[in-house]
């Protein structure tokens, strides 16, 4: 089903985010946790791409299995940063050929050296233009509550994400965040821009001390401090990190739900208990 139809209902709708495993063995463990995390009715499950057409022949072997063995939609993230209009003309072609209705459209990181003058698509922005003029895709974009860390100020970032919604996005999905206000704060703004567009929220749940420090830097999401110190103060009792995550989450998805939110969609890191565990607590 189109994200368009999808995000007209009142109810909130359940996603989850997935990795490509590098091997066929994590492949098939990851198998089994989609199967687990079935049981929570997702209208989607989306799987990340590498930036520049990274392993490209692999993601869509990978694709290609999760489309075979699942009836569940699956929508693939496309950064098109350094690709060509062929490369990309290509993969539209295969994702047609597996009735693919959903495409995440990004840009992708820069990589370093990088020559905007080199390429055709610059931004994401860039992309969902094309993808709208040229197919009937239905399109996701991000959007970050905390400003993406190459904006001088999240205003900045929301008026670039104008121009992807006024390319034609029709949903979009946020960076992680641990600080529901921010997300409020967001949507608010958003809303005064005009922007109406159903805003997802990105949920990630805490599950070990290396995945949070790792979040912190590459994600450039901040914690709040309570939380952080907490999280310190056990950092070397796993079990009770990861329930201690999972807490966080409950309570977390809990008020965005008391918030109507029009989606949860959980990076789930290609493990299901964490995020079970939070779904169990709150449907
Ligand atoms: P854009 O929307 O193009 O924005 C990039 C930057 O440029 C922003 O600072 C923006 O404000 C600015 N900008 C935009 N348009 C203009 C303009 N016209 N003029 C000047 N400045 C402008 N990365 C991956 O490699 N693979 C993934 O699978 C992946 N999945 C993601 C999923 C989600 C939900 C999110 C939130 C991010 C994901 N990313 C992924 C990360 C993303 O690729 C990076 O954050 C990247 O740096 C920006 O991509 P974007 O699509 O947001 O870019």
């Amino acid at each position: 089903m189109k994200l368009e139809e999808i995000y007209k209902s009142d109810n909130t709708i359940i996603s989850f985010e997935i990795f490509p495993p590098d091997t066929d063995e994590k492949l098939k463990k990851l198998c089994d946790e989609i199967n687990i995390l079935k049981n929570y009715s997702p209208k989607f499950i989306s799987l990340t791409c590498g930036t520049a057409g990274k392993n490209n022949e692999d993601y869509k072997r990978i694709l290609n299995i999760l489309r075979t063995n699942f009836e569940i939609d699956i929508m693939p993230h496309f950064t098109c940063i350094c690709n060509t209009k062929k490369f990309i003309d290509d993969n539209l072609i295969f994702f047609k050929s597996l009735n693919i209705q959903n495409i995440l459209a990004l840009r992708g990181d820069k990589p370093e050296n990088y020559n905007i003058k080199n390429y055709e698509f610059h931004y994401a922005s860039n992309l969902v233009e094309y993808l709208k003029n040229k197919t009937d895709f239905s399109i996701a974009v991000a959007g970050y509550p905390e400003g993406h860390f190459e904006c001088k100020s999240c205003n900045e970032d929301i008026e670039n994400l104008q121009k992807k919604i006024k390319a034609g996005a029709d949903i979009i999905i946020t960076q992680m965040f641990f600080d529901n206000q921010k997300f409020f704060d967001y949507s608010e703004k958003l809303i005064s821009k005009g922007i109406t567009t159903p805003l997802v929220a990105g949920i990630m749940p805490i599950i070990s001390i290396r995945q949070l420090e790792n979040m912190i830097k590459l994600a450039k999401v901040t914690l709040p401090k309570k939380l952080l110190d907490k999280f310190e103060t056990h950092k070397n009792d796993p079990n009770y990190i990861k329930n201690l995550g999972i807490e966080f989450g409950i309570n977390q998805c809990k008020e965005l739900l008391e918030n109507k939110v029009k989606g949860l969609h959980f990076f789930t890191l290609n493990k299901s208990y964490s995020t079970s565990k939070i779904l169990e607590n709150i449907l």
